[in-house]
């Protein structure tokens, strides 16, 4: 049945059209749909009307045939016409903000806009429509793409090979100490302490954590770089690897990168990079140069794939010399008659994904790179430090700067003497940015600074965009000085939803209506 066909077949395309009137006339649904600009939207079960459908299948003239279910209770599921349907999911879409809506400066996330171009490509079916299960020899176009970008990624990083298997970066923290703890193995040593630094993301003690390592905890200097007393004195026998960001994630390049790495390894240990900051440096140094032994890459967050809302991501770990053989498999090879067949490294960890990984994002992240060039993607991370040192400078005569003056693609500042002052807190000023309409940039973290702002403006913003937000920050630090910390408390005003108790829906989920 086409759509249009069960438009014509009644109000709301139900059970039949003396129903739909009947349930019309009673003030069904048709009153209880609210009009757009309503504040509540309400669940889909309350506009829920029995015998409701978005679609009708004819009858078969088949006998049902199916199990008896008469002593089932069916799922309490909303009965709704497709219209209702539509309608409630597209307002709520409406509420959403997005990367394709405005500027998102979510700091350490990389929230850039992402180039449509890269999902036409996404979409193309000889792509999308192959099964993961088809054999080598009728999915060599897809091994290409996946051996390609690989190479791509070791050109980028200095790396010698890389797993495309990891979903997203913590699943590429995970596979990478799963190496760490092979390697040691092989060298018949039993490591268990994982340094991180104070100011890391919080997934690198959690991976290591789940990788079955200790988290050792090294302190960051007042220029808020790795604390290299605090590094030497972590040292010893037991240590397995260091997990280092670089630019770090309060947006400093760790100006002793090159010796951390030195020392970690007259230790024993590996080094392993976060590369969540990559989009920084891109033609510029590389993970290699700075000493690293394995990274993880965001290819959601640095070669423009959308993300956020748990949506796919992926985390290839690429691995210097030497440590290849313990890569997750099957990985593409090329051969001498140049076609591509499946291989597993000698003393491979195991898969880490079904498949392939998220072989989707994979593409996009191929087409971002090969569309910018090397070139391209070096201008890429000049522009987003360009930037970032740009908004920086705007706001560090109003807002405190706990370090330096000068940043790589993103900074922290704090509120801390609007909490002092008046209470408030970062989040509250991320409150009054939502009502201005803009994405608050990452607040209370990282934990090394009081009330914390981590801003990331990314390449992709206009310097228009960057004065519009510089002069709305100005305008939010006017109004709290002027009204004393009042304003800051009650936003926001203007959002669908006010303040939220941000852990209740986590414990008391809704799932189903009343
Ligand atoms: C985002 C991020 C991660 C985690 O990556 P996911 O892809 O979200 O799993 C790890 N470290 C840093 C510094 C990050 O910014």
């Amino acid at each position: 049945m086409t759509g249009q066909q069960e438009q014509a077949s009644g109000f709301g395309h139900g059970n039949n059209l003396t129903d739909n009137l009947a349930n019309l006339a009673a003030g069904g649904n048709a009153s209880s749909t609210p009009l757009m600009g309503d504040d509540e939207e309400p669940l889909i079960f309350s506009l829920s009307s029995p015998g409701r459908r978005a679609f009708q299948l004819p009858s078969t003239g088949v006998p049902d045939i199916s199990p008896d279910t008469k002593d089932i209770e069916p799922p309490a599921l909303p009965e709704v016409s497709e219209r209702d349907l539509v309608s409630h999911y597209t307002r709520l879409a409406h509420r959403q903000y997005s990367v394709d809506l405005g500027f998102y400066p979510l700091g350490s996330c990389t929230m850039k806009y992402n180039p449509k171009a890269f999902d036409e490509i996404a979409a193309i079916s000889s792509l999308k429509d192959v099964h993961p299960l088809v054999s080598a020899q009728l999915s060599q176009g897809w091994m290409e793409i996946l051996w390609t970008l690989e190479r791509a990624l070791c050109a980028i990083t200095g790396m010698s090979a890389f797993t495309l298997q990891p979903p997203a970066g913590a699943a590429g923290e995970l596979t990478g100490l799963l190496m760490t703890g092979a390697y040691h193995r092989s060298l018949g040593e039993h490591r268990t302490v994982v340094l991180v630094p104070e100011s890391a993301h919080g997934t690198n003690p959690a991976s290591a954590t789940l990788a079955g390592y200790q988290t050792k905890t090294i302190a960051t200097g007042s220029d808020g770089c790795v604390d290299m007393a605090s590094l030497e004195s972590a040292l010893s026998e037991d240590v397995a690897a260091i997990m280092l960001t670089n630019p770090n994630t309060i947006g400093i390049f760790e100006k002793d990168v090159v010796e951390i790495c030195r020392l970690v390894h007259e230790a024993g240990a590996l080094a392993y990079y976060d590369g969540a900051n990559l989009n920084a440096i891109m033609g510029i140094t590389t993970p290699a140069k700075m000493g690293f032994d394995i990274v993880h890459l965001n290819t959601h967050k640095t070669f423009a794939t959308p993300h956020g809302g748990g949506g796919p991501g992926a985390g290839p770990v690429g691995v210097r010399a030497g440590l290849d053989q313990y890569l997750p498999g099957p990985r593409p090879a090329l051969q001498e008659d140049g076609t591509y067949r499946w291989k597993m490294p000698e003393c491979s960890i195991g898969r880490v994904h079904s498949y392939n990984g998220n072989a989707m994002v994979l593409a996009r992240a191929l087409a971002y790179i090969l569309s910018n060039g090397a070139d391209g993607l070096k201008r890429v991370s000049q522009i987003a430090v360009l930037n970032a040192n740009w908004l920086l400078k705007s706001l560090s005569d109003i807002y405190e700067v706990p370090y330096g003056n000068r940043c790589m693609h993103e900074f922290v500042l704090s509120v801390s003497t609007f909490k002092r002052r008046y209470g408030i807190r970062a989040q509250d000023l991320a409150k009054m940015l939502l009502d201005r309409g803009f994405h608050p940039p990452t607040v209370s973290f990282p934990l090394v600074v009081d009330e914390a702002l981590m801003i990331e403006p990314t390449e992709t913003e206009s310097v228009q965009t960057l004065q519009a937000f510089a002069s709305v920050m100005k305008e939010i630090a006017s109004e709290i000085e002027a009204t004393e910390g009042a304003s800051a408390k009650a936003a926001p005003e203007r959002t669908p939803v006010g303040r939220v108790d941000e852990t209740r829906a986590a414990r008391h989920p809704i799932v189903v209506a009343d």
